[in-house]
């Protein structure tokens, strides 16, 4: 991408933020469209003086009239627990926020990237996931305002395309995790790092071994704006996400181990329609983006410790 404006939607979320920072650092103006639902301005807060970056407070289940090169759609809560507070706002966030920025892009003749997401593939009956594979989704149970809600944003991006002939893009993220991951979203690495980090025990769900694959957030940045970069026939959906495959319960070990801590492990249920395994098969997305993560697990982790060790010295009421 050359030098350009880019609209970044969900920017003070985890990882929008870590995405205007990138398209910054690479020359670009960006502006950041936030309702703050669960993003935080501490996020972007290093951000606000440079001249470059405008924000916009904004909730994208409203239209947007806006001047811009390019549109990356990130606005949406992610982790379950937020995702669940009020499901009927994310489906709207995830459709109407959808329909409004395909329009935008409609108007503007500009390429739009979507962040869709591995709960596509719902409880995944083929492993690793490929992006052929259609998945299984419950469409009524507690985590279906997230997993249909995007579902239905992957079918308005492709109808929009062969409808209107746009330059649409679709990547499916897989767990990804890192500084900047809200202290109470629930999510597991945030909720394992802190609980060890405060000698807490260690809340496994079910007996810990469900797997996932944790992809570092810059690795992910990069995998986005390459896919951005890709010529307006490349329209995915690409699998972005490190293929490494964790139990949680060796998730919940490493934790401990890499903050020498006191935490004993302890076991509560299993939330519903939890999946059972996710690991991304990333052949696509080596073969149009040459891309590849980077960030090992165990490095990627003593990161993310170092920030939230900061974080609950420098701020511990933001962790309560
Ligand atoms: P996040 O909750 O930290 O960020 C989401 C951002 O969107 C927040 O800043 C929030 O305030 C904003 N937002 C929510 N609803 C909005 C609305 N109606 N209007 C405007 N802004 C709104 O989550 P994240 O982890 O940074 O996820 C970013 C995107 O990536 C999401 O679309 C998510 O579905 C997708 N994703 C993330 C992961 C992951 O592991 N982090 C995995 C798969 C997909
Ligand atoms: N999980 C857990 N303990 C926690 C939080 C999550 O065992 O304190 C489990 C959760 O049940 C799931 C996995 O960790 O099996 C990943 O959960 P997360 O909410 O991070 O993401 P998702 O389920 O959407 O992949």
């Amino acid at each position: 991408m050359g030098k350009k404006t880019i609209l970044v939607t969900g920017g003070s979320g985890f990882l929008g933020s870590f995405l205007c920072e990138r398209l910054l650092e690479k020359g670009n103006s960006v502006i950041c469209v936030d309702n703050f639902y669960t993003g935080a301005k501490r996020n972007i807060f290093h951000l606000m003086d440079n001249k470059n970056f405008e924000l916009v407070r904004h909730d994208v289940t409203f239209p947007l009239y806006i001047q811009c090169d390019a549109i990356f759609n990130l606005a949406c809560p992610a982790s379950p627990i937020h995702y669940q507070r009020d499901p009927v706002q994310t489906v709207k966030t995830c459709v109407h926020g959808a329909i409004n920025m395909l329009g935008l892009a409609k108007r503007l003749r500009v390429p739009i990237l979507q962040a869709s997401t591995s709960e596509v593939y719902g409880d995944p009956a083929v492993h690793p996931q490929v992006e052929s594979y259609w998945g299984n989704v419950n469409p009524i149970g507690v985590r279906s305002c997230y997993d249909e809600g995007k579902r239905c944003a992957e079918t308005l991006f492709s109808c929009y395309r062969m409808q209107c002939g746009m330059n649409t893009k679709i990547v499916r993220i897989f767990n990804t995790y890192g500084p900047r991951m809200h202290p109470n979203d629930g999510r597991v690495v945030s909720n394992f790092v802190l609980q060890a980090l405060r000698n807490k025990d260690i809340t496994i769900y079910g007996d810990g071994s469900q797997t996932r694959s944790f992809c570092y957030c810059t690795d992910l940045i990069e995998g986005l704006i390459r896919m951005m970069d890709t010529p307006p026939e490349v329209s995915g959906p690409v699998n972005i996400g490190n293929p490494g495959e964790f139990t949680i319960r060796e998730l919940a070990e490493l934790a401990i181990e890499l903050t020498s801590s006191r935490s004993k492990i302890i076991y509560k249920p299993l939330p519903s329609d939890d999946p059972k395994q996710r690991k991304p098969d990333i052949s696509k997305a080596k073969e149009l983006l040459s891309w590849q993560p980077t960030i090992p697990l165990r490095e990627g982790l003593q990161k993310t410790i170092a920030y939230f060790d900061n974080l609950l010295k420098e701020d511990p009421e933001f962790c309560e």
